[in-house]
């Protein structure tokens, strides 16, 4: 199994880091050749609205909405959740997304930089919590049928799965912690 993390900007060195960590082999997407060999596919944090301008005019989205449908693993991280994400309430007029998971997201809706906060969560499926660091973190505001919480921040859906799916609000990269990447990869 190959995982992809999707490099165009943002968080996704410390994700490939992680992965090389628990021994997957692992490659920086950043054209659709790229993608097109991989079993898996993480989308980084870092700012949403960049990352979709970057893959459209790099003839990137396409493939990405392909593979994202494709019923394939993907996990998407704080801007990456908002990219895959059915709806983004607060984005900006020109923004896009994949719209492969069933949630409405808010941008920034903990407020901006400043707000950003750190809090140990139990996950559904880990025995021991989670340290989860939210940076200018998106709240999930509405969740489809098929959608299950795996974790909470504060009352709010924090760590979600779809199917092969999982989007978080926070960066499991930067917990030093393998063990929720371990979790996406299991399925
Ligand atoms: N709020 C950012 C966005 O809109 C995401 C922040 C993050 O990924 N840390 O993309």
């Amino acid at each position: 199994m190959k995982v992809g993390v999707l490099a165009l900007q943002g968080a996704f060195a410390a994700h490939s880091s992680v992965l090389e960590q628990l021994g997957v082999a692992t490659t920086e997407v950043r054209l659709a050749e790229q993608l097109a060999d991989v079993d898996a596919l993480v989308l980084p944090g870092g700012e949403s609205t960049t990352i979709s301008m970057i893959a459209q005019r790099t003839g990137l989205w396409d493939p990405l909405n392909a593979f994202v449908r494709s019923g394939r693993p993907v996990l998407g991280t704080c801007a990456g959740l908002i990219l895959l994400a059915a709806e983004v309430l607060d984005g900006r007029s020109d923004q896009t997304s994949l719209g492969a998971l069933d949630v409405s997201v808010r941008r920034n809706a903990f407020g901006r930089q400043l707000a950003s906060f750190e809090m140990d969560v139990p996950v559904v499926g880990l025995d021991e919590p989670f340290h989860a660091v939210c940076i200018r973190a998106p709240a999930v505001e509405r969740l489809g049928d098929g959608v299950e919480v795996l974790a909470e921040v504060d009352g709010h859906p924090a760590l979600v799965r779809q199917g092969a799916m999982m989007g978080a609000i926070f960066h499991p990269e930067l917990a030093d912690d393998p063990r929720l990447h371990e979790l996406f990869l299991a399925g």
